[in-house]
């Protein structure tokens, strides 16, 4: 089982449009929790994208991604987003 290695291309993507998105909410929490909600709620929204390929070639493709594609994985982050800044998972300290 070790020796299987499947990566979620829409994890990848989420995980690196996630800071670009938050930068746009600087009210947001921000902390490990807040960011792993978001990213769990947007790929609950994306259609999961699983592939062998390694790493550093899913990053070139995301490079690569037309922009429709783009759009639809910041829309999916951005909702996410507005989500957990609705419902903060725990209280926001002052
Ligand atoms: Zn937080």
């Amino acid at each position: 089982m070790n020796n299987i290695k499947v990566t979620n291309f829409m994890e990848v993507c989420v995980k690196e449009f996630l800071d670009d998105v938050l930068k746009k909410y600087p009210d947001v929490c921000q902390c490990d929790q807040c960011r792993s909600d978001i990213a769990a709620l947007a790929l609950n929204n994306l259609p999961p994208k699983y592939t062998t390929t390694d790493l550093g070639q899913i990053y070139s493709k995301i490079e690569l991604l037309d922009s429709q594609h783009r759009t639809d994985i910041y829309k999916a982050v951005t909702q996410a987003v507005e989500c957990v800044r609705k419902n903060p998972r725990h209280e926001i300290k002052k």
